[in-house]
């Protein structure tokens, strides 16, 4: 039987990965989560894959005065796009279709900062 998460009437978030800057700014590819008891970014240590839609990780606060650990059960919520593979054995929910966002190119009648390919008649 599929667990069935509650349906939540917001956007969706984005996700509470992070990521650390090196000296000089480069960006660390440590990814990075959110601490549960100070807001601070936490390491990712560890992560197991408990099936083809959960994951479990394991982290560790980078808060010295905190320095908690814990651990994160991710899981997959729905698929925007399923791919061009039939994993129909799956059984993956969908994301309802008025939650894709939809980018229409701008009307040229409507946006007159527009340059037209044509030439003017
Ligand atoms: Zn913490």
């Amino acid at each position: 039987m599929m667990h069935q998460i509650p349906t939540i009437k917001l956007e969706m978030l984005s996700a509470a990965l992070q990521f650390r800057l090196r000296n000089g700014g480069s960006q660390s590819r440590a990814a990075m989560i959110t601490c549960p008891i100070c807001s601070a970014p936490a390491f990712i240590r560890r992560s197991e894959r408990l099936s083809e839609t959960t994951k479990l990780l394991g982290a560790h606060c980078t808060n010295t005065g905190c320095g908690a650990t814990a651990e994160w059960v991710i899981s997959l919520k729905w698929m925007v796009n399923p791919g061009l593979i039939d994993r129909s054995d799956l059984d993956l929910p969908r994301c309802p279709p008025e939650r894709i966002t939809q980018v229409f190119p701008p009307d040229p009648e409507e946006d007159t900062n527009q340059l037209s390919m044509f030439p003017e008649e």
